[in-house]
């Protein structure tokens, strides 16, 4: 018995070193990334309830010759602990309007880019300053970028945020809640902050076809929605029963495999054409 629980003891420490590990490779290989071109933009399209086009969710995606493809998850955190964010961020946002504004001028189509912003990119100092000189300098049209700020903020930074994100909407630009009903907010986050879109989480949207209090909790989630003036985006949708279902609940925008995986600027440009 003793021997067992010492074997899960050394497995565990195992675990956290090479954890570790894998943390300072992502930030040293993170370090050098942005200048060797080893990070890339996709792109998910966000659809209407009636099938046409809504928008574009950016993506940033990451391939090192040394970690492989790292998934965004797994080294956002890093870039934020290790003060790469904002160089980073700045990539993210500097090259998705540049894209997808030359994406809009070539197809001759306006639609939604939508942008996540972690909260320690939105406290930066100079953030919106930063994002509104990008913005001048692509000559994006401002009212069709959206940030999606996730709704971890918690309470405590709430008075930091709040007057940030009331600048940002006197600028014309739309605040989504991303991963909305995952966080420990509570309702009145609503009331407080200048939201345009609630963007329901997959991992609600997943439940709904088989678990009924699911379903009538994503139902009431859109119906908040509704009474406070906000669009719904249900996210992670995969299959047609899923996009029924929440059309049926008057959700007003949808997300996910079922309609495309993200894409490459290219592989956009031939999802758009095809109409
Ligand atoms: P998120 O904002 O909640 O993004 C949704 C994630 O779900 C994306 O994963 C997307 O590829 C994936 N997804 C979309 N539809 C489906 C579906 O139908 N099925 C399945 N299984 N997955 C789907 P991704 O790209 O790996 O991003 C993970 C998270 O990383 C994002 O969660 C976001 O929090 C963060 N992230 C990604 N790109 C950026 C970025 O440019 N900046 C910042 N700050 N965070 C980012
Ligand atoms: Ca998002
Ligand atoms: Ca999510
Ligand atoms: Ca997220």
């Amino acid at each position: 018995q003793a021997k067992k629980i010492k074997n899960s003891y050394s497995f565990f420490t195992e675990e956290m070193r090479s954890l570790n590990a894998f943390r300072a490779d992502v930030e040293h290989e993170l370090r050098g990334a942005i200048e060797s071109c080893e990070l890339w933009m996709a792109y998910q399209p966000q659809i209407n309830a009636d099938e046409t086009l809504y928008g574009v969710e950016a993506l940033v995606r990451w391939q090192n010759e040394k970690l492989g493809f790292v998934p965004p998850d797994k080294f956002i955190y890093v870039a934020e602990e290790s003060g790469l964010m904002k160089e980073l961020g700045e990539f993210i946002i500097q090259t998705s309007l540049r894209e997808i504004g030359e994406l809009q001028k070539e197809l001759n189509l306006s639609f939604s880019l939508s942008i996540n912003i972690s909260v320690v990119q939105l406290m930066e100092a100079d953030f919106l300053p930063n994002l509104l000189k990008i913005i001048a300098k692509e000559n994006f049209d401002r009212s069709s970028l959206t940030l999606e700020i996730t709704e971890s903020l918690s309470i405590e930074s709430l008075d930091d945020v709040l007057p940030i994100l009331y600048d940002i909407q006197e600028h014309d630009i739309q605040i989504s809640l991303d991963d909305f009903g995952t966080g420990y907010s509570s309702l009145s986050i609503l009331r407080e902050l200048p939201i345009d879109e609630l963007k329901i989480d997959k991992s609600f949207i997943d439940k709904i076809l088989y678990d009924e209090s699911e379903k009538i909790l994503v139902e009431s989630i859109i119906n908040i929605g509704k009474n406070f003036h906000m669009k719904t985006l249900a996210e992670g949708v995969e299959c047609i029963e899923q996009v029924n279902e929440l059309k049926r609940s008057k959700c007003d925008i949808f997300q996910g495999y079922y309609y495309s995986k993200p894409l490459s600027k290219e592989d956009l440009k031939k999802f758009l054409r095809k109409g």
